[in-house]
């Protein structure tokens, strides 16, 4: 079992952990289903996830050095590998739960594919997963959704030119549009849906197919009409392993504490593993009890831990924004940038299998890969230092965002009683 995390010297008074199961109201509009495209209004929200006790202590880095990934892999492939790129250079991975897949600690998230955070180029869309997978990133995760079929169609255009069998796919079903009409979780459509993601894919199977954004959708019907209908893809070796996902963490609960055990082997969680919300925490000792694999996605809060700011859709409240935008100048000022910072904290988190960002151009997939090697003390990314340098000014940027710490904002349905 791998221990809790470990996290920055400077952080203890300000890691509070929060139970999943905290009476939060939740509203369901349509604000809320603009995660990724369109113009939202953005609502003012109090903390929802108030600190609980019983949640895994804060560790501080005095206590002990990172601890070190499962292991260091050998060369994926020689494809796209350049002679720069020695396998000390490559990205470390961990185990993904109990699917016995192994994954890179930092995941390509390719919602910016799909224009998620404005247009892309195509040719530089694939020019950014291949230098991913050169660098050792093997996890890809896309939906449907992102861009409207447009990032699985050009993902699936950059995966055709890579070993099918030295990556871990990832996409999902269930949401089709920013509008919450746009959701649809019944059998017939998710199996309709994973057809479709393969064919966009180019692929003959997909290793996780995931749930996406569970608060839209009815959660009894996701427990006892949508992961059967993937278990038996499953069984038909369409898909190999089944997710969830969502923002508010109480419905990954709400669905593991009901499904047929065995029927999800992933969470993804979005926004809750990152400088100003670390929510996620306290649900780790619940999801390992499960022995689910966890993914930590949106570790720069979906653009709001970046130098540019996020994108005008982003929901998080404006003291949020605010906050983050502050942080942000300021560590410029003291001559870091935030989004390294930021992913070098969330990658910190060994509870976390891999850390998904989004990343649409090779020199964005380069500045992360250096800082993932950089933070976890590994091989030769940036000055092959373990990131002590920024401790500094990352205790600083925490203090400033404790203000704000674990503010979140609604997201789906008002979870079912019971
Ligand atoms: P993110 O926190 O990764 O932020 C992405 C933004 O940050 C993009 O604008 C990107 O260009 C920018 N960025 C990345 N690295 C940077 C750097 N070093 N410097 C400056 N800017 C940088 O948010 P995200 O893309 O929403 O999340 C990552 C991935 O996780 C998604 O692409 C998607 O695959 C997955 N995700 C899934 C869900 C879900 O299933 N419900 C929700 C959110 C995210």
């Amino acid at each position: 079992m791998v221990a809790v995390g470990r996290l920055h010297k400077a952080t203890p008074a300000i890691i509070s952990s929060s139970s999943t199961r905290a009476n939060t109201t939740q509203i369901f509009s349509a604000s809320n289903c603009r995660p990724h495209i369109g113009t939202a209004p953005r609502r003012l929200v109090p903390r929802t996830l108030p600190s609980q006790p019983g949640a895994p202590a804060p560790l501080s880095l005095s206590q002990g050095p990172i601890q070190s990934p499962a292991r260091l892999n050998a060369p994926h492939s020689n494809v796209m590998t350049d002679a720069s790129d020695a396998a000390s250079s490559l990205l470390p991975r961990r185990p993904l739960g109990n699917t016995g897949l192994e994954v890179s600690v930092l995941g390509f998230g390719a919602s910016p594919l799909g224009g998620a955070f404005g247009d892309v180029d195509e040719s530089v869309a694939i020019s950014s997963v291949h230098r991913a997978f050169a660098r050792g990133v093997n996890l890809f995760d896309t939906s449907p959704y992102y861009g409207l079929t447009k990032s699985e169609t050009v993902l699936g255009r950059a995966l055709r030119d890579l070993p099918r069998s030295q990556l871990v796919l990832s996409t999902k079903v269930g949401r089709y549009g920013a509008d919450p009409r746009d959701f649809d979780f019944s059998a017939a459509r998710v199996t309709r849906s994973v057809a479709e993601s393969l064919e966009r894919l180019q692929v003959p199977y997909i290793d996780i197919i995931q749930c996406h954004d569970i608060e839209f959708g009815d959660l009894d019907q996701i427990v006892n009409e949508t992961l059967p209908a993937l278990a038996q893809l499953r069984n038909q070796g369409l898909v190999r392993h089944v997710g969830i996902t969502g923002l508010p963490l109480e419905a990954f609960h709400y669905v593991l504490d009901r499904a047929e055990p065995g029927s999800v082997d992933v969470v993804l969680s979005y926004c809750h593993y990152c400088l100003n919300d670390t929510t996620l925490l306290g649900s780790v000792p619940y999801l390992r009890s499960r022995g689910v694999g966890l993914i930590n996605a949106s570790p720069l809060s979906m653009g709001l831990l970046t130098r540019g700011g996020p994108p005008d859709w982003h929901p998080a409240p404006p003291g949020l924004r605010e906050a983050a935008a502050r942080a942000a100048a300021h560590a410029a000022a003291r001559g870091r940038d935030i989004a390294a910072l930021g992913l070098g904290f969330a990658l910190r988190q060994p509870d976390v299998s891999s850390t998904l960002v989004g990343m649409a151009s090779p020199e964005v997939v380069d500045a992360n890969v250096d800082t993932a090697m950089r933070a976890l003390g590994t091989g030769a990314g940036g000055d092959g230092s373990d990131g002590s340098d920024d401790d500094e000014v990352l205790g600083e940027v925490l203090r400033m965002l404790e203000p704000v710490k674990d503010t979140t904002w609604p997201s789906g349905r008002p979870l079912p009683r019971g």
